[in-house]
């Protein structure tokens, strides 16, 4: 698919669910994909990306920033704390926050740095063991503790299992965020957007389906 073709996907489901036009923020998931794609995308006028590992943004992003310097660039994937710092100065956007320790740390280096980046907290709406993000019942008290050390949080994010219908847990999280005042929905990636966005996601993170498969890892 190309861009063009999703952003008319992405209207049209917007306009399906009665909502604002434009309410719905395009990710380009460009993890793992070879420059000269992500470059393509640029050129197309494209500023939104996400990643979901700091190394890959740290050395992917600098460059194609100094030339289209409005470029934001969000974490998508986890976040161990000893990246944290690195986190806060490449990205735009945090979309998984997911443990006290990780706040804590978010915090003090925001006091240091003088700046934060927007976050999102993750939450395991499917309560899977592998997965990342906080469990539905602990997310009200983690929200709290996350806003008592003044940390900007701007919404939550969630991955629904594989093989479940996404737009429960889309639901799932647009009731817990209502309920805790937050607007931000990051929800919704290639096989499941227009879902997402009939539950009101405002971030969706769509990768292969704007940029095609991501490539496999070279043979050693
Ligand atoms: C890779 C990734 C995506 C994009 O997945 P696609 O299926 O390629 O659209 C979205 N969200 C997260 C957290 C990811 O890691």
């Amino acid at each position: 698919m190309s861009l063009a073709e999703i952003k008319v996907k992405i209207a049209k489901a917007e306009e399906k669910a009665g909502r604002v036009p434009s309410s719905t923020h395009l990710i380009a998931v460009s993890k793992k994909q070879p420059n000269e794609r992500v470059e393509a995308v640029l050129e197309q006028g494209h500023r939104l990306f996400g990643e979901n590992r700091v190394q890959e943004a740290a050395a992917k992003w600098p460059a194609f920033k100094d030339r289209f310097p409005d470029t934001s660039v969000h974490l998508i994937g986890p976040l161990q704390t000893n990246k944290a710092r690195q986190a806060m100065e490449q990205c735009d956007a945090i979309h998984s926050v997911d443990r006290p320790k990780l706040a804590q740390t978010l915090a003090r280096l925001a006091q240091e740095l003088g700046h934060c980046p927007d976050l999102f907290i993750q939450v395991n709406t499917g309560e899977e063991d592998q997965k990342a993000g906080v469990i539905p019942t602990e997310t009200d008290d983690f929200i709290k503790k996350c806003q008592r050390l003044d940390l900007p949080v701007v919404g939550l994010m969630c991955i629904p299992p594989v093989d479940e219908e996404p737009s429960l847990h889309f639901a799932l999280l647009a009731k817990i965020a209502a309920r805790n005042g937050l607007t931000g929905l990051s929800m919704g990636m290639s096989g499941d957007f227009e879902r997402a966005i009939a539950q009101g996601a405002t971030h969706i993170r769509v990768g292969s389906a704007i940029f095609g498969e991501r490539p496999a890892p070279a043979a050693t």
